[in-house]
Parts: structure tokens; sequence; C-alpha cells
């Protein structure tokens, strides 16, 4: 079954360096065998001697690739992550032009300065032909719902492309909570409720009033929001009624509520998360029609993931749709 699979990394000796500095910066210095290291950097930056053939015994007949994290997000100055987002958008551009039928990209953005992000998305789009954006989390501790970066949702909704918020490490201060478990940090439970947190921020932000043409996809089948959704939903209401605390007064009411912009503005992937179960609770939480396929290439098997979608046992229209037809039309590919 053909398949484009849409959250599928790339990255490069200097997005590396940049890694390494923001990783020592929030103090999980993960110390990491500095040969394996090499060969993930040799991985990554490659997008013809690894990744060509294993697209080709999966099925893959596209990738949409966007940067590994933080990216220019785990930059401290600005300008200096304005510099570099165009830098690596270019290089990516130059990367896909050489495979224009086998790769599309998403842009990495400044989020630093967020007018900046903000242009060089439409840059990303109009000249370059990027499908969207993937944001890596928040940027130096800031949510990407807050204000600020809201000239983001708009240049995304007015450019008619999607968002697609990817982890990236937490603030220091949010983990506490695994104190003496390091091992729940990362891809095992951290990111996701992480990231899972700061989708249920945009869709109460009122992001969705305010540009209701803008769009959100978030990997990891959801990252356990399908599953959630209806406890989530059944006290948000009760929290709201009547208009609830100060800080929720002084919100512009939503128009509609939590489900239903998941079920408008909201797309999700298989990236790195392979239950059958689970994709069926997404399936019917969400609808198929908001599932797209994701390997999450290179930190998971692509041979696994395609495994995974095409023995599911869900029906061959839902496989046809989340496998290829749904990023298709979404990403106008
Ligand atoms: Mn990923």
């Amino acid at each position: 079954m053909k398949k484009i699979a849409v959250e599928e990394h790339f990255s490069t000796f200097e997005l590396g360096e940049i890694r390494k500095a923001w990783t020592k910066r929030i103090g999980q210095d993960v110390e990491q065998n500095p040969e394996a290291g090499m060969q993930l950097v040799r991985v990554l930056s490659d997008f013809e001697s690894f990744r060509l053939p294993q697209m080709d015994a999966c099925d893959i007949t596209k990738q949409v690739v966007s940067t590994s994290s933080p990216s220019v997000q785990g930059i401290l100055d600005s300008s200096e992550a304005v510099e570099k987002a165009e830098r690596i958008n270019d290089l990516l551009y130059e990367r896909i032009q050489r495979h224009p039928d086998r790769f599309a990209g998403f842009a990495t953005l400044p989020m630093q300065a967020p007018k900046e992000a903000a242009s060089e998305l439409e840059r990303c789009v109009k000249k370059l032909g990027f499908k969207g954006a993937l944001i890596h989390g928040h940027t130096n501790f800031e949510y990407p719902d807050e204000q600020k970066f809201w000239p983001v949702w708009e240049a995304a909704a007015a450019l008619d492309v999607p968002i697609y918020l990817h982890p990236n490490e937490p603030d220091p201060k949010q983990t506490e909570l695994y104190r003496g478990y390091p091992e729940m940090r990362g891809a095992t439970w951290v990111w996701g409720i992480e990231t899972g947190t700061m989708a249920l921020r945009i869709v109460l932000s009122g992001i969705f009033d305010a540009f209701p043409e803008a769009k959100l996809i978030v990997g990891h089948l959801g990252e356990n929001i399908p599953y959630g959704l209806w406890r989530f939903q059944s006290h948000w209401a009760k929290a709201v009624s009547g208009g609830g605390p100060d800080e929720i007064k002084q919100r512009v009411k939503l128009k509609k509520s939590p489900t239903d912009y998941f079920r408008n503005n909201v797309w999700i992937t298989t990236s790195g998360n392979f239950s059958v179960p689970a994709l069926k609770c997404a399936a019917e939480v969400l609808g198929p029609e908001r599932i797209l396929f994701a390997v999450d290439y290179p930190f998971e098997e692509c041979a696994e993931a395609s495994d995974f979608i095409e023995n599911a046992d869900i029906p061959e229209r839902y496989k046809q749709m989340i496998c290829f037809d749904n990023a298709k039309e979404l990403l106008k590919l």
C-alpha cells in the first residue's frame, strides 16, 4: 500500500551542535556514546543512501521532511535563530529538489521572533513550495498558544498550511514529577504529556476562533488526547460554566467545544505509536479522515510502522485514507 509519511526528520552537524548546547542548558545532558551520536547525525543528514532504500522497502512514496528537535528553537538569540532558520530551510529545499517526487518539506521557524517566523513561513511556502511548518514545542519556555506567537498562526491560516506540533524537552521546572525515574523522560512518557498539553492549550486559547482556517497536526496518535478527550471535555464544561474563575473569564469565550476543534482543526499522525487499539480509539473519537501515516524516521523503524498499518484490522478504506489520501488532501501533494 502506497504511503505518504509526514513526521520524518533530518538534521545537520550544525543542528546537532545546537541540540548539544540546548540539552546542557536545560540540565538534561544525557551522556551519549559519541560514535552512536555521529552515526545518528550521518543518518539524519542523509537523503539518499539510507533513506530512499528504506522508503522503497516500505512503499513510502513520499516523505514530508522536517528538522529533529529542538532545531533553531534551541537558540537563545533571536537574530541568530532567524538567520539559521533561513539557511536550514534553503538547505532542505536544495535536498528536496534532487528528488522532488519523493520528498516535500515542513519549514523550521525561528519562533523567538514571531513576526520573522511568520515571514519565513510565507517565504518557505510561496518560494520553496513547503507544505507547512513543524515546530518543536515551547521556545525558551514560552508556549506556542501565547499571544506573541499568534502572527505565526495567522500566517499559516492565510497560507492554508498546517503547523505540526512536535515534542521537545520540557522546561526543567516541569520535570520534578519524574524525580527518580529518568527512564520516563523523552518518548517514554514525558514528551507525550508535554505535547498533548500544549495541543490542548492551543485549542483553549481561541486560536481556532481567531483563525478558523488554522490547522494543527499532532503526532504519536494524538499524544494521549483521543483516549482522554471525553473526560477533558466533560470537566472543561464544568470549569467554564458560569464563566469560571477570572483567568477563564478574561479569555474570549470559545465558540465551540474542545472536541469540535479536534474534529475540525486538528489532525493526528501514527508516528512512533504503532498500537492497533490506540489507532481504533483515535479513528472512533476523531474520525479516520483526521489520521495521517508517519514513521518518525530515523527514530522508529519504517518496517514496523508499515507492517502496523497494513496489518491493522480496520476497514481497507480507512487504510487508504490514513496512508495516502488524507495527507494528499491536507498538504495538497
Ligand atoms: Mn519525531
